[in-house]
């Protein structure tokens, strides 16, 4: 059964023209991570407050543990609702130690049972000893497990994080990342975790809800959003895409510039399309005979990110393992193993720019 259900969600602020958040539907089932991925401003934590209680919906409705707790006209106050919330700046509070900062969300349990229950969670998150810490004693990442222990200490139906790696460094980052997952997946927690960073919502949902605008462009699993984007929008806003114009030919074949790809879909013959193709797809062979050209390499540790050009002046993106380095201006072939045909019908989309940003200056308004 779905824990959390939004049926067609929307609500514009009063001061704006446009909706913050328009006809969104997705659940998520006990004991799973959802992630809300899309830029700034794209309606993620008007989201999670219509989810924890902080706004009502203007249309459509939420239910929580198969209750409506919001629909237009109504909304169940967030202290009914059973959220626990994690935000970016932690929200600590300064003048309390991190035992108090955990128990201060169990005001309605008795002073035993406050400390029991305040000792349990900070065990869990990996933090006992430091009861009589303040805040300003300890790191930023445990701050955000002193966060996390006290949105979790009530035993909440769901837990909310917005943004909540934000505030650290790179590194500490994807350390939190894994702990805070671990820790999620080791209570059963039901979350919903804002961020603006693919690699986040990959390591640590089991859906991925991408939003545009305030509208939902895919939900679906990690992999999915990755390996068949439903729109060329989740392509470009989860990893590195190209879009190269294809024509589908009289056997059936999907061709372009690099190759063929199948036409699964069935698409008529002649039917101009857009493939999209990952870095990963695209591999290349040094051939002074080649076809095409390296432009440019970027070092990125355990891979080189090459930037292409093709015959046609079109560039293209190939990501290969550090072993062999090759330089700009290396003619090559370029090999295609695509384990999934991406495949648009509109070109009509801004994002769609034969250019490279790392290179080329910005598009001409
Ligand atoms: P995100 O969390 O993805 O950055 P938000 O949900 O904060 O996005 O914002 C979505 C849209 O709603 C943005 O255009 C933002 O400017 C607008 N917005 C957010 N909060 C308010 C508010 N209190 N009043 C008016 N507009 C708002
Ligand atoms: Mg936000």
């Amino acid at each position: 059964m779905a824990l959390i259900e939004l049926d067609n969600v929307g609500l514009t602020y009063p001061s704006a023209k446009l909706p913050a958040v328009h006809d969104v539907s997705f659940q998520v089932d006990k004991g799973q991570v959802l992630a809300l991925l899309g830029p700034s401003g794209s309606g993620k934590t008007t989201l999670l407050r219509l989810i924890a209680g902080f706004e009502t919906p203007e249309t459509g409705r939420i239910v929580l543990q198969g209750v409506e707790v919001g629909r237009p006209g109504y909304r169940l106050p967030p202290e009914k609702r059973g959220v626990g919330m994690v935000f970016q700046d932690y929200a600590l509070f300064p003048h309390l130690t991190v035992a108090q900062n955990v128990a201060f969300g169990l005001r309605a349990c008795g002073a035993g049972e406050r400390k029991r229950r305040a000792a349990d969670v900070l065990g869990l998150v990996g933090l006992s000893g430091y009861e009589r810490c303040y805040p300003h004693q300890i790191s930023g990442g445990q701050q955000q497990r002193v966060a996390l222990a006290r949105a979790l200490a009530p035993n909440p139906v769901v837990v909310l994080l917005d943004e909540p790696f934000s505030s650290l460094d790179p590194d500490m980052r994807s350390r939190m990342r894994h702990e805070v997952h671990q820790i999620l997946k080791s209570v059963g927690a039901t979350a919903v975790l804002v961020t603006h960073d693919h690699e986040e919502a990959f390591a640590m949902a089991d859906q991925v809800a991408v939003l545009n605008a305030g509208r939902l462009e895919q939900v679906a699993s990690p992999e999915t959003v990755y390996h068949t984007p439903s729109t060329p929008f989740v392509a470009d806003f989860v990893g590195q895409a190209d879009f190269l114009p294809g024509t589908v030919t009289a056997q059936g074949l999907i061709e372009t510039e690099i190759g063929t790809f199948p036409n699964e879909a069935g698409h008529q013959e002649g039917a101009a399309l857009i493939v999209m193709i990952r870095p990963d797809d695209i591999h290349l062979v040094p051939d002074a005979a080649g076809p095409a050209h390296i432009v440019s390499r970027q070092f990125r540790g355990s891979e080189n990110l090459y930037v292409i050009a093709l015959p046609s002046g079109r560039r293209l993106h190939s990501s290969g393992h550090s072993v062999s380095v090759y330089p700009p201006g290396t003619r090559v072939q370029i090999g295609l193993t695509a384990t999934h045909t991406v495949l648009y019908e509109n070109l009509n989309l801004p994002m769609i720019e034969w250019r490279d940003p790392q290179r080329d200056p910005p598009a001409r308004a």
